[in-house]
This record gives structure tokens, sequence and C-alpha cells, in this order.
């Protein structure tokens, strides 16, 4: 039996007849006035609609991750956006449930809270590891999605490949893997997969290794026909022109961010490096991105001095599974110095 997504998918979604924009019936060829979108002719650089399609952008994206035009999805509103709309497309609202891990990216939870989808949280086990079993017995018949962040926030490690597949083939419904750190990984992507695994989305950002978070251009990989859904459900225009232009000609000046991301790594490895021997310190937690987690005996303390020396850290305290722990982001080298000067006084 060939696995199809769009069964899993809410009837009304699989039903839909998507609004038709001026600007989907014509590509402008041979136009020279346009009169069909009520909006200003006078030339301003952005008195036009945007592609509603991100065609052009679309082409760029393909070439760069390695995947087929039909199955992106991009988002105006960073991967938030594409988050928010797979909830709509597969969760009944008050009847289906999401399954994802504890702790992890706090979107979810909330996403899944405004549209009244219920949440089945499991915890990580020793060490942050993945509990596949855990999850697959958390799923029932009312699961759509389940969620797994890979590299994690807050924790900051990565699941193995292998174990992402064992995840895959035994889940009820749809696997979302949230890659928005990958580029700091070495333990790969799920990415190159999803021709085998149809039942898996792949989240990808422009906010973190690209440097764009200010865009806020998310991107979701998945079966063409959860991208078509995700298209359709989505608001007509979600991308600005401004947005479109200025990602196409930053990937396209700058398609290779290795030495960035080298640069960083190295920076949080002189951070694992240094860190455990200052005082207060409990635990450095091993990490596949460009933040750690980090321990302290005294963690508010500890903010709240970073803070009145200029260094603003993400307390995570509070959180279940992560309490006495500060997330640190991997910054400049002259930002790393200035946290680890002010963790030594
Ligand atoms: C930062 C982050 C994102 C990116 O969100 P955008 O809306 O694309 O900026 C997605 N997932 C996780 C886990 C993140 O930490």
């Amino acid at each position: 039996m060939i696995f199809d997504p769009t069964e899993l998918m809410r009837p009304n979604i699989k039903a839909l007849t998507p609004y038709s924009t001026a600007r989907d019936e014509f590509s402008g060829e041979g136009i020279t006035a346009w009169l069909d979108a009520n909006e200003s002719p006078f030339d301003n650089g952005v008195n036009r609609y945007p592609d509603p399609h991100q065609k052009e952008l679309k082409k760029v994206v393909s070439e760069l991750f390695g995947a087929p035009v039909d199955t992106i999805f991009i988002g105006g509103a960073g991967s938030d956006e594409a988050i928010d709309l797979l909830m709509r497309i597969f969760c009944i609202p008050g009847k289906d449930n999401i399954v994802t891990i504890a702790p992890t990216y706090g979107v979810y939870e909330v996403s899944a809270a405004i549209n009244d989808i219920e949440v089945r949280q499991v915890p990580l086990g020793e060490g942050f590891s993945l509990q596949i079993d855990a999850l697959v017995e958390a799923a029932d018949d009312n699961t759509k999605l389940t969620w797994v962040c890979s590299p994690n926030n807050p924790t900051g490690n990565a699941f193995s490949i292998e174990e992402l597949c064992r995840l895959a083939e035994k889940i009820k419904g749809m696997l979302v893997i949230d890659e928005a750190y990958v580029d700091f990984s070495t333990k790969g992507s799920m990415l190159p997969l999803l021709e085998r695994y149809p039942n898996v989305i792949v989240l990808r950002t422009l906010s973190k290794a690209r440097g764009m978070a200010s865009l806020r251009l998310g991107m979701a990989f998945a079966h063409p026909s959860v991208a078509r859904a995700m298209a359709m459900a989505k608001y007509p225009y979600n991308v600005n022109g401004p947005t479109q232009k200025e990602v196409i000609r930053r990937l396209q000046a700058t398609p290779d961010i290795a030495p960035d991301v080298a640069t960083l790594i190295a920076e949080r490895r002189r951070l694992e490096e240094k860190l455990p021997q200052v005082a207060g310190v409990k635990k450095v937690y091993p990490s596949d991105a460009n933040f750690l987690l980090v321990k302290f005996d005294d963690p508010d303390a500890v903010y709240e001095m970073l803070l009145r020396g200029g260094a603003l850290v993400r307390n995570r305290n509070r959180v279940p599974g992560c309490e006495g722990c500060l997330r640190i982001t991997v910054g400049t080298p002259e930002q790393n110095e200035l946290l680890l000067k002010l963790l030594e006084q």
C-alpha cells in the first residue's frame, strides 16, 4: 500500500478550493497594462502584488537545498508559519492530538493550544536521548503530527538519522523534523530521505546559520501533496516582494555559509572547553547547534549578573527538564570573551 499523506488531512482541507489571486491567472508575458488587481499604477518599487507562488525564489531554494520545487513551501513569517499551517491542515480542533518531545521548542505547544489541539509530551531520556518506543506508544489514531526538533532547542543535541528513520517507520501520522540548527550539526539531515519517507516533513529556516532572522523566511520540505495543501491554506501573498528579492539576492551572493558556520563551531568548542572550568558551572551539555545549555549552581543569580554586564542569555531554569540551566547563544569571539570574563569574575 502506498502511503498517502492526504488521507491524514482534515476533510475540509481535502475539499478546499484555493483562493485564486489576480496574479495566479497570468504570468505577465506581453502585459503592459496591469489593470487586474486594483493596485496603484504609479511605480514606486512596491506598488505591485508579489508572486504568490514565489516561483523564482523556489527555484533558487530548490537548487541550493537539492529538493524538487513541488516539495517546497515557503513562509513569510518564518518556520513558525509552517508550524501553524501544519496544525491547521492535519489536526481537527478538539479531536486530534500531536506528540512532541520535552523539553523542546515552545512554538509547537502554543500553536497547538491556539488551534485547540491536545499535546502529548514525551520526555527525553538520559542525556536528552530520543525515546522512540515511548513516542510511538503516546500516538494513537488521532495523532496527526509528531514533532521532533533536531538539533533540539533548548537541549542542543541532534538525534541520529538512523533513530529518526526508525521513528518515521513506526510512528502513526506525520513526523515533522525541525532542522532549524542542522547547519551546525555533523549528524546530517532528513531532507535527502524525503522520497523514502512520504510521512516526513522537514522544517528549515534562514533565521539561524543563514543570518536572515529579520527577513522572516521559513521553509518546509514535504511530499508534494503536503506542499500543495500548505500552498492552498496559506495567506495568498504570504511572502512580500522585497523579502523575495532580498532572499534571492543573498542566497545567490553567499550560497556557501561554511566559513561562518566553521567560526561559530570553533567558538562553541572554545566555550565548551572553558565553561566547565568556571566556578559555579555544574555541567555543559554537548551541542550540535549554535548555542550551549549550561547548568549552574545558581542560574538566576548568574543570569542577573550577566545582564548587568551587558550580556543577555536565555534563562531556562523554569523549563521542566532544564532546571538550573541557561541557554547561551554562541556569539562573535569578542562577545564570547565578554561572557567568559563576566562569568570568571
Ligand atoms: C529559531 C527556531 C526556528 C526558527 O523560527 P523562524 O520563525 O523561522 O525564525 C524554528 N525552530 C526552532 C526549534 C528554532 O529554535
